[in-house]
């Protein structure tokens, strides 16, 4: 709902909330959400572990995820696929492929994408709550300020559609890209 009074929750970040959907910004781990269905993996192509958000996610789930996502895989930038938790203490982990920036074009429609077939795969499998991380912004080098543009501008577009999804949580790693998330939630909500 544009023009909301934002409500700052001390240790909470911001919070919006848009027709059913409540949209938030915290700070914290994305393996460490243990009160949501599903959270997103910023997964490679091959949707095996490695490093920044992929790889603390296969770490915490235990070697089972890399057993039911590979086959799954190679995906493209954009797209999304989902498996169980297994060691997490999430139902789902839902994988998709950010862009990298500066190579597969056109970015911010790519990142976009992805934002809109992970919530579309949380909808169809029943998940609730789903929290993200900041797309493409660690190794794939999208800078963080137009990222988190693209990011809360397409979960605006898609709220109003929601119909299962009750929360969508943004997990940021740093003081810094929290303070990039909150302002684009200022901005789109
Ligand atoms: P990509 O390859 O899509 O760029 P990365 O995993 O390298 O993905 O990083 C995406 C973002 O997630 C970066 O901003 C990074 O700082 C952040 N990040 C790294 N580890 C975690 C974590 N455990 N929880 C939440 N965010 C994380």
């Amino acid at each position: 709902m544009a023009g909301r009074p934002a409500r700052v929750l001390p240790g909470a970040g911001l919070r919006r909330t848009s027709g059913a959907a409540t949209v938030e910004c915290v700070r914290g781990d994305i393996t460490a959400q243990d009160d949501v269905d599903a959270v997103v993996n910023a997964a490679n192509a091959r949707l095996a572990p490695g490093g920044g958000v992929a790889g603390a996610i296969h770490r915490a789930a235990g070697p089972g995820l890399a057993e039911e996502a590979m086959p799954l895989g190679p995906m493209g930038p954009g797209e999304a696929v989902i498996t169980g938790g297994h060691g997490l203490p999430n139902r789902f982990v839902i994988h998709t492929l950010g862009p990298v920036y500066g190579q597969d074009r056109p970015e911010a429609e790519l990142l976009a994408r992805c934002y809109r077939t992970a919530l579309a795969l949380a909808e169809e499998n029943g998940a609730s709550s789903v929290a993200f991380p900041a797309i493409s912004t660690g190794i794939f080098g999208y800078p963080i300020e137009e990222a988190a543009e693209v990011a809360l501008q397409t979960v605006r577009d898609e709220a109003e559609g929601l119909r299962v999804v009750r929360l969508v949580r943004f997990v940021l790693f740093s003081e810094g890209d929290l303070r990039a998330h909150e302002r684009a939630l200022s901005e789109a909500f």
